[in-house]
């Protein structure tokens, strides 16, 4: 008796494979309610307006001496004048942190970033120094130094 061939193949149920996501997943601009295609996308591409990302993103950096908290759209300066930095209580016991050392800020995407503000003893990124007035993104987990010995650690969410 020859084996059965061929006819199973075509009564096996359709595979899931459609091409159509699931509804639940459409993700829609505030503004305009074009249907994004990426929902991480920074901005919509019909009507070009920046978009939330989800929940505030916020800034923090932990150094010893402080936490330092950044909103979006805040620039903070780092550093040891109290007439250059907000924050200059959390450095002014370090003489190598420069009297206007270093600037923070958070743009409305949640990126990031750092820029040396031409400090004497220099910002780094993981260990690597920062050429002065370049902007550096921050990332979640970096250590941002200041000088030789003022590190905090980035805290991005
Ligand atoms: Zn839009």
């Amino acid at each position: 008796m020859p084996p059965p061939h061929g006819r199973e193949a075509t009564l096996l149920p359709p595979d899931h494979n459609q091409g159509r996501q699931p509804d639940g997943t459409a993700f829609m601009c505030p503004y305009c309610e074009a249907v994004l295609p990426n929902p991480g996308a920074a901005q919509c591409d019909s009507c070009l307006r920046p978009l939330p990302q989800k929940g505030t993103p916020t800034l923090r950096v932990m150094f010893p001496t402080g936490e330092l908290k950044v909103s979006v759209g805040q620039h903070l300066v780092l550093g040891r004048d109290a007439g250059q930095s907000p924050v200059a209580s959390t450095f002014t016991q370090y003489d190598n942190v420069s009297r206007r050392h270093s600037t923070v800020w958070l743009d409305p995407s949640g990126t990031a970033w750092v820029r040396d503000e031409g400090s004497t003893n220099g910002t780094f990124v993981n260990g690597e120094r920062l050429p002065r007035g370049v902007e550096a993104p921050l990332r979640n987990g970096d250590q941002l130094r200041l000088a030789a010995d003022v590190t905090g650690t980035v805290q991005l969410n």
